[in-house]
């Protein structure tokens, strides 16, 4: 008898409780529920649902720039910028996006600042994070390794030493124009340089620009990404790509 009275006050007290804090149940959202995917085995590895740019074989996801067949050298699991052969793109455009890409500098140290180990990725064939040795390689801070080119120095210097083997996590947000090409939302980027932040949701300000001021120039809403071949032989492996 009592046990069923202290229930009866303890339910009571509950009500009392959820009439006086709110109901939780009114902000829980079950709908829609994410997708199941498989995660890589590492973290580094591709998810089911990438798309996967290169696996260490396969570059027919690839295609030189000027439009001849695909000139750089590949090797065992990576494929690597031959000098002169121009830079190379995707087949497929890609607007937003997370990208996982691995490259390593030369192990023989050659040249100093812009000239140690010098390509990078571009997105939408625009927007520059930089790939270059600065293990020990002074620059100018808004051109080395994991910055946007010329527009934000990355937080940090996470560098590893030429020779190593080393990756970028990339959230990229393209940018939006209005129907007079005047800009409706710049792009963003969120970069990890070996798994440290080094861009963080920071906007660009426009086309990557060797001299002068970037601005932007209205572009497709999906575009090829592009990496540089800058005539140091930088290598690439390990390449895959989420469509946001
Ligand atoms: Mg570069």
């Amino acid at each position: 008898m009592k046990n069923s009275f202290l229930t009866v006050i303890s339910c009571l007290l509950f009500i009392v409780a959820i009439r006086a804090q709110g109901d939780p149940l009114i902000t829980e959202v079950w709908n829609p529920i994410p997708k199941i995917i498989t995660p890589g085995a590492k973290s580094s590895d591709a998810p089911s649902d990438a798309t996967v740019l290169f696996d260490g074989k396969n570059t027919n996801a690839w295609t030189q720039v000027n439009g001849k067949d695909f000139a750089w050298k590949t090797d065992s699991g990576f494929m690597m910028v031959t000098a002169g052969t121009g830079d190379i793109k995707t087949k497929q455009s890609f607007g937003n996006c997370q990208l996982h890409i691995e490259w390593r500098t030369p192990f023989i140290v050659k040249g100093e600042s812009q000239g140690r180990g010098n390509s990078g990725i571009f997105f939408m064939s625009r927007y520059e994070l930089q790939v270059l040795d600065n293990y020990n390689n002074r620059t100018y801070s808004n051109g080395q390794a994991g910055s946007i080119y010329k527009q934000r120095m990355p937080l940090v210097n996470a560098c590893r030493p030429p020779g190593e083997w080393q990756s970028y996590d990339v959230i990229f947000t393209a940018p939006q124009f209005n129907a007079d090409s005047t800009v409706k939302s710049a792009a963003r980027i969120t970069v990890l340089h070996n798994g440290v932040l080094v861009q963080n949701n920071i906007e660009l300000w426009g086309s990557t620009a060797y001299i002068g001021t970037p601005k932007y120039v209205m572009h497709n809403s999906k575009e090829p990404i592009t990496l540089q071949d800058h005539g140091n032989p930088v290598c690439y492996r390990n390449i895959w790509i989420r469509e946001l």
